[in-house]
């Protein structure tokens, strides 16, 4: 989508700290953490967020969590939090979809 910052960013059009990049997918640490480690993974097709999910592009989100697993093994963190929000009510402020992996400190359950 033309118009989409996450669009950009795996495009490579807007910089970012990349942590993972392949053909379907990437990853970039946010640019305001909320823990030690916070980084993001989206899949490079435009995919407006969990609600847009279904049988054409499921395919592209099994990848992504098999990269999370991976990147935190890579990363060597052994508890984090994968998060994915949903429209506004729940915090969603931009709307491609994106998994935060959040890590490093002491969570709260449940999030506010
Ligand atoms: P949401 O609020 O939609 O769940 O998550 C969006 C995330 O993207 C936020 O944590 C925000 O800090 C991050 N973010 C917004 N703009 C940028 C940017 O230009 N670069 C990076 N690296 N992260 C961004
Ligand atoms: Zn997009």
């Amino acid at each position: 989508m033309s118009d989409c910052l996450f669009c950009k960013i795996a495009a490579g059009e807007i910089p970012s700290n990349k942590v993972y990049e392949d053909a379907l997918c990437y990853a970039f640490y946010d640019i305001a953490p909320q823990a030690p480690t916070h980084f993001l993974v989206i899949p490079k097709v435009h995919i407006g967020s969990v609600s847009e999910i279904d049988g054409t592009n499921s395919g592209v989100v099994a990848h992504i969590f098999e990269v999370i697993a991976k990147l935190a093994g890579d990363l060597g963190l052994t508890s984090y939090r994968v998060v994915s929000n949903i429209g506004e009510q729940a915090g969603q402020s931009v709307l491609h979809l994106h998994f935060h992996v959040l890590s490093g400190r002491d969570m709260t359950w449940p999030p506010g």
